[in-house]
């Protein structure tokens, strides 16, 4: 964490800055601070402004381009928060924000309002609040860990919070959206797996955009998550230009079963303020799953979904395979286009 490269001077030690890059790193400390850790910076081709990697993490000046239906808040997420940090949307379950710091910082990220506070949000997470609210609250099952990245919390922190939601009758599933195994893979200590253990039933959501990012460090941080019993899902967001395309989504999805992690979610880019250089058309996002229907794995297809502006919460978008319908008579296509027809009760 010590060693993230933050500072334009630090990063065009290494790479060639382009001149949209070197403006974009001017404008990027009144929006969301620059940092990407050493694992991360060396997957970055040094050549090519266009690397996938390197958009990701590098500015450019476009995140001075803010479209008037872009929102700081994307997603709604502040008018369901009922304690700060603590988002209730869904009938059964809870976003539980437990730091504003993540090991790198998204270009595009969701919540660039209040993560690495470049905004001067002032984001203090209440958990021992959160922990009330959610043990007063029977009808929560599901209580999902993100942030900012939990696993920047010590040990320790990690595992106090987790005794205290096993402790909690009702809460029977417990997750941490977590990108330090891609980021810092060096996280995932033997210490760290002792802490999340603390909970019976810990699953993990990973943040993998590109092949690319597969690294044999990631596999490693995988494997050793699995080993201790800890399911793993992904979850993707399409960006412009970095995994837009079905080749290269297929290939992410395939290295990702190779890892035992399930492809859990493939995100459109939420409405962040200048992130439009790095939005598709939500057409794309359709056709990708559509072209991976059929050709691939099923485990491997994830959920197109957006998260709706306004705090509706995520919807599934779906290709079409219902030609027409009546009470009794579906007819149905395949993935190649053939017409099929099912005789309903
Ligand atoms: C994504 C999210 C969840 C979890 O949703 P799942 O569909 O169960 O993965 C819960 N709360 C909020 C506010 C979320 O954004």
């Amino acid at each position: 964490m010590r060693n993230r490269l933050s500072k334009k001077d630090e990063i065009a030690r290494f790479i060639k800055l382009s001149d949209d890059e070197a403006a974009g790193l001017d404008i990027a400390a009144a929006k969301l601070h620059v940092s990407i850790t050493p694992h991360f910076f060396n997957l970055i081709d040094p050549e090519n402004v266009n690397c996938p990697i390197r958009r990701q993490v590098v500015p450019t000046c476009s995140e001075g381009d803010i479209l008037d239906y872009e929102d700081n808040d994307p997603v709604g997420e502040e008018g369901s928060m009922v304690v700060p940090g603590l988002v209730h949307r869904y009938p059964d379950r809870v976003l539980l924000l437990v730091t504003d710091r993540c090991g790198s910082y998204c270009r595009y990220c969701t919540r660039s309002r209040l993560v690495s506070n470049a905004q001067g949000y002032g984001f203090h997470p209440q958990v021992e609040k959160s922990l009330d609210y959610i043990k007063s609250h029977t009808e929560i099952r599901d209580v999902l860990l993100s942030g900012g990245d939990p696993l920047l919390l010590s040990d320790s922190k990690l595992s106090s919070i987790l005794t205290a939601l096993a402790d909690i009758s009702h809460v029977e599933f417990v997750r941490i959206g977590s990108r330090l195994p891609v980021f810092l893979p060096q996280r995932i200590t033997s210490g760290l797996l002792d802490s999340l253990n603390a909970h019976p039933n810990l699953w993990m959501s990973i943040h993998v955009n590109h092949p690319t990012e597969c690294t044999v460090e990631l596999k490693d941080a995988c494997n050793k998550l699995s080993k201790s019993g800890i399911p793993l899902g992904n979850q993707s967001v399409l960006l412009r230009g970095i995994n837009d395309d079905i080749e290269t989504m297929k290939s992410l999805i395939h290295r990702l079963l190779m890892m035992k992690v399930k492809p859990y979610y493939l995100y459109q880019c939420d409405l962040v303020p200048g992130s439009s250089h790095l939005r598709t058309p939500v057409a794309k996002g359709i056709e990708i799953i559509k072209g991976l229907r059929g050709s691939t794995t099923g485990y491997a297809i994830p959920q197109f979904v957006i998260d709706a502006p306004g705090g509706g919460g995520k919807i599934p978008l779906n290709p079409n395979y219902v030609e027409s319908s009546t009470d009794d008579l579906w007819v149905l296509k395949n993935f190649e286009g053939k017409s099929f027809y099912y005789q309903s009760v």
